[in-house]
């Protein structure tokens, strides 16, 4: 019996605070990662990089710092939970040359006796967010929002405080995870996590879009929000927007948004006067005119060739495609992932938003890219270099990881292995809209600053 069950992978970016670019600034922090809007008000000043009061944590052996909080009693799932978050940093510093450590604020717990999400369908295997979006005026003059982490590696002369951990993730113990060492064949019932782990780091490390249909009206923007009550309100992109094209055209989203910005958003409305007014504004046919492209196959891509004039035609070659092939768009899918149909049997598969029920190890075996590059392929590895990163040039294979021919054991036991765990399929399955997708946006925040209060959910989905 086929039993249908699904896995998501949850990334909270929550509270973005948008606060004047000035000295005296407060920003909002979430305290748990996982879709309860638990905050505080912190002050984030402008600091510069002499400024003592931001101190950076600086170490060539362990760039990712794991500050892990085990709330469970079994210490020896506890003890593997560590080792794999430990891995996962291995694999992304095998990659990138990070200039500053990334600390990493984990826990892993019992989401049913911890959130009372106890729904066996929908398992939620882990949550991630950077830990606080920082708004940042652009080399093209637009103010975009950056997740920390990105914004450390930059190495900015001034830039608004930086909050002690760069992305805070937590791992749900109340469902089955597949280590290394475990047989291959428990993979068609248990989840990868080391796969999980480094996907989601990706996304805390900036692969993340602002562009969503916020209000389900079939129309996407980007997140709308303000700095201050003496500004009137705008749509602001994410770092990663910057480089988003429409294929073929190479017209630059960031135009399209420049388009929506002549909406005037004012501060003292509700959603639905949002939504109301928006509707019957010459903006709205653009976004949704937009959405059209964002559930159609191949229409939109990072672009990761460098200086191509605007609006150059462009091809694949050019881009990494992201997934417009879900109909209707799915918040935390649609373009928050490369797209599946194209790279699911490459190299480049790890940001598929479905997960391919089979080890790392295994998918990199399959397409060969165990000891090339390893789970970041090289359009991903183009894509981290754009963002801001600095890209390694050799890639040398930080663990060895098991696979069906590498592994003795299992090579023994192949028999009982059921044949569609060797060979990866992207997932067609749509139907699950993931649990935690709220977008709030907060309009009537009233502190001595405002901010828009959203949550992205992030999932991948797996078919059994
Ligand atoms: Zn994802």
């Amino acid at each position: 019996m086929k039993i249908l069950s699904k896995i998501s992978f949850i990334f909270l970016i929550g509270l973005i605070c948008l606060t004047q670019l000035t000295l005296s600034q407060k920003c909002l922090e979430y305290l748990r990662p996982v879709y309860r809007y638990e905050t505080k008000v912190i002050d984030c000043p402008m600091v510069s990089t002499n400024d003592k009061r931001q101190s950076i944590p600086t170490s060539n052996d362990l760039m990712f710092i794991i500050n892990f909080k085990c709330l469970t009693n079994d210490k020896i799932t506890c003890g593997k939970v560590e080792n794999v978050l430990i891995t996962a940093g291995k694999f992304i510093t095998a990659t990138l040359n990070l200039k500053t450590a990334i600390t990493v604020d984990a826990q892993f717990l019992n989401y049913c006796l911890t959130y009372g999400d106890c729904d066996q369908e929908k398992v939620i295997l882990g949550s991630t967010r950077p830990a606080r979006m920082i708004p940042i005026q652009d080399t093209d003059g637009k103010v975009r929002l950056y997740p920390q982490a990105l914004l450390k590696q930059l190495e900015l002369p001034e830039h608004p405080q930086y909050g002690p951990s760069d992305i805070i993730t937590s791992f749900n113990s109340d469902t089955n995870f597949w280590f290394e060492g475990d047989p291959l064949y428990t993979l068609k019932d248990n989840s990868d996590m080391l796969y999980v782990v480094v996907h989601e780091l990706i996304h805390g490390l900036g692969f993340t879009t602002a562009w969503r249909d916020y209000f389900n009206i079939q129309a996407i923007t980007p997140v709308p929000g303000y700095f201050s009550t003496d500004t009137k309100g705008q749509f602001f992109e994410f770092g990663f927007d910057k480089n988003l094209v429409l294929l073929p055209s190479g017209k630059s989203l960031t135009s399209i948004a420049d388009e929506l910005n002549k909406f005037p958003i004012k501060l003292d409305i509700t959603n639905n006067e949002f939504i109301s007014s928006f509707l019957k504004s010459p903006q709205f046919p653009i976004a949704k005119n937009l959405y059209k492209n964002a559930v159609t196959h191949g229409t939109i891509g990072f672009l990761i060739t460098p200086n191509l004039q605007p609006n150059t035609p462009i091809t694949q070659d050019d881009v990494i495609l992201l997934e417009t092939s879900l109909n209707p768009f799915l918040r935390g899918s649609s373009l928050a992932h490369v797209d599946a149909q194209t790279y699911f049997d490459s190299s480049d598969f790890l940001m598929m938003y479905s997960y391919p029920k089979i080890s790392l190890g295994q998918m990199m075996f399959n397409v060969g890219s165990t000891n090339t590059t390893g789970p970041i392929g090289p359009k991903l590895r183009l894509l981290l270099g754009t963002l801001g990163y600095e890209v390694k040039k050799d890639y040398i294979p930080p663990v060895k990881l098991s696979n069906l021919q590498s592994n003795n054991e299992i090579q023994a036991s192949k028999t009982s292995i059921p044949s569609n765990t060797i060979k990866p399929q992207p997932s067609a399955d749509t139907n699950n809209i993931e649990k935690n997708d709220s977008s709030l946006v907060n309009f009537n925040f009233l502190l001595s600053i405002i901010c828009i209060l959203l949550s992205f959910t992030y999932s991948i989905y797996s078919k059994y």
